[in-house]
C-alpha cells in the first residue's frame, strides 16, 4: 500500500478524522481505481462506475454542509483530492468538478428548490454534472464571453459554445455561463434540452482517462427557474474556480508522490555500471529536491486550508498554492519519468500518465500566467491583465 510522503511529520498535524479519510480513499483508489486505469487510459474512456462509489463514499461535493453533505473539513477534504489524484488527475477532476464546479454553485448560488432537486442526487453520483465556462475563443479571459441569454416570457434562450468542459457528455446537468442582458449569469441546463448538445473532444494526449466534451447551445429554451438566482457577473464562477483550484493544490501533491515514491524504488532496484541508479550522485540530488518540493508544497496545502476552514482563505493565496503546487508536481512527475529512462515513457508505470495529465492541470481553472498575474495585481495593485 501506498505510504504517502511525509518528511516532516505532517501526520502529527492531522485530525485522527482526516486521517481516517485520507487512508480510506486510500485504499479505495489503490484496490478500485489503480487497476483500471492503464486501459481507461489508453481507450481514452474514464470508468464510469467509479462515479456512484464516489458518491457512496461521500466524496462528492464533501466538503458542503446540509442538503445531507458530509460537510468534512477543508484540510480533510484536501486529502481527498491528494488520493484521488495519486490514482489519476482525471479521478480527481470527476470529484472536483461535480464537488467545486456544479454543486458549489448551486449551493451557494441556487434557489431552495434548485438545491432540493440537485445536490442529494449529485452528492449520490446518481447525476452528474459539468460547469460550462470556457470558450473556443474566451479561456483565459472569461469575462469576455460570447455565450448569451435572453428572455422570453418565461423562458431563457440560451446560444453559444463552450469548449474544453470536463464530463460534458456524460452529463446529465450543465451548469452554463452567459451573458443576460451583458451581465454573466448561472444557468442550469439538463441533458436532452432540446437545442442542447455535447461532443466529445477526442484529441486529447493528456487527460485521457477523462470525459472532455464541447457545449453546443443553439436555441436552447430553458425554464426562468433554471437561472442561478444569486448570480450577477464574473464573481459567481470565480468563486466556483476558487474552490476548485483549492482541490487542485493537494490533488497535484498526490501526483508528485505517486512519481517521486515510483522513481525512487525503480532507481533502487535499477543497476547500471553495476550499482544501482539510486547509488549515483545525480539521482541522490534529484530525490532529494523532488523530496524538498514536495515538503514545501505540503506545508503550503495544510496552511492554506487552515486558512480555509478558518475563513480567512484568499483567492489570491489559492493562486499562489495552484500555481506552485501545479508546477512542482509537473517538474517532479519530468524528473522522474527521466530518471526511469526508457520504461518512463512506458504505460506500465505511471510517471509519464501522471506527467502527461499535469500538463493540463497546469493549464485548467487558471494558467501558470495568469496566477501569476494575479499575484502581480495582488503585489503591486497594477492590473496587468486589464
Ligand atoms: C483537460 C481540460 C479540461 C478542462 N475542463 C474545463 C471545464 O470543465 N470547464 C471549463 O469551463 N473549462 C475547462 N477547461 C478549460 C481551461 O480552463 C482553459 O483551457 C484555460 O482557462 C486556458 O484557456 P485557453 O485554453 O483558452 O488558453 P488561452 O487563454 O488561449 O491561453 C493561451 C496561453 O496564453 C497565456 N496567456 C493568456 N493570457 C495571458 C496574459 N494576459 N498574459 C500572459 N499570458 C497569457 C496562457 O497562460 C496560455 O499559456 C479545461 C481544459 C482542459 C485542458
Amino acid at each position: 500500500m501506498f505510504k504517502g510522503v511525509d518528511y516532516y511529520d505532517l501526520e502529527s498535524e492531522l485530525s485522527p478524522e482526516a486521517r481516517m479519510i485520507r487512508d480510506s480513499v486510500r485504499k479505495f483508489v489503490e484496490h478500485e481505481f489503480l487497476p483500471l486505469v492503464r486501459d481507461h487510459y489508453r481507450s481514452g474512456a474514464f470508468p464510469m462506475h467509479i462515479v456512484p462509489m464516489l458518491g457512496e463514499l461521500g466524496l462528492l461535493g464533501a466538503n458542503l454542509t446540509g442538503y445531507g453533505l458530509p460537510g468534512i473539513d477543508n484540510v480533510s477534504y484536501g486529502l481527498v483530492m491528494q488520493e484521488l489524484e495519486r490514482g489519476d488527475s482525471g479521478l480527481r477532476s470527476v470529484a472536483s468538478v461535480q464537488g467545486a464546479l456544479v454543486m458549489y454553485p448551486i449551493h451557494a448560488f441556487g434557489s431552495e428548490a434548485q438545491k432540493e432537486r440537485w445536490l442529494r442526487s449529485l452528492a449520490s453520483g446518481k447525476a452528474i454534472g459539468c460547469f460550462g465556462l470556457t470558450e473556443p475563443d474566451h479561456g483565459s479571459d472569461p469575462g469576455s464571453m460570447q455565450t448569451k441569454a435572453k428572455k422570453d416570457g418565461s423562458q431563457y434562450v440560451l446560444n453559444g459554445t463552450k469548449m474544453w468542459i470536463t464530463n460534458g457528455s456524460v452529463a446529465d446537468l450543465a451548469v452554463v455561463w452567459a451573458k443576460l442582458d451583458g451581465v454573466i449569469r448561472g444557468f442550469l441546463v439538463e441533458r436532452g434540452t432540446p437545442g442542447f448538445s455535447a461532443p466529445e473532444i477526442t484529441s486529447k494526449l493528456s487527460l485521457r482517462a477523462s470525459v472532455t466534451s464541447e457545449l453546443i447551445l443553439e436555441d436552447v429554451r430553458v425554464p426562468a427557474d433554471s437561472l442561478l438566482p444569486g448570480t450577477s457577473g464574473l464573481k459567481g464562477p470565480l468563486m466556483c474556480l476558487t474552490q476548485a483550484r483549492y482541490g487542485i493544490v493537494w490533488g497535484a501533491l498526490g501526483a508528485a508522490m505517486a512519481c517521486f515514491e515510483e522513481a525512487l524504488s525503480y532507481t533502487k532496484e535499477r543497476k547500471m555500471f553495476g550499482r544501482t541508479v539510486a547509488s549515483f550522485q545525480l539521482t541522490q540530488a534529484k530525490l532529494a529536491d523532488m523530496l524538498t518540493a514536495i515538503t514545501a508544497a505540503q506545508l503550503i496545502a495544510l496552511q492554506l486550508g487552515r486558512l480555509k476552514d478558518a475563513g480567512k482563505m484568499r483567492p489570491q493565496q489559492v493562486s499562489l498554492a495552484k500555481r506552485h503546487n501545479v508546477r512542482m508536481a509537473l517538474d517532479v512527475a519530468r524528473t522522474a519519468r527521466g530518471m526511469l529512462g526508457a520504461n518512463g515513457i512506458s504505460d506500465e508505470y505511471q510517471v509519464m500518465r501522471h506527467m502527461c495529465n499535469l500538463e493540463s492541470v497546469d493549464t485548467y481553472e487558471g494558467t501558470y500566467e495568469i496566477h501569476t498575474l494575479v499575484l502581480g495585481k495582488d503585489l503591486t495593485g497594477i492590473d496587468a491583465m486589464s
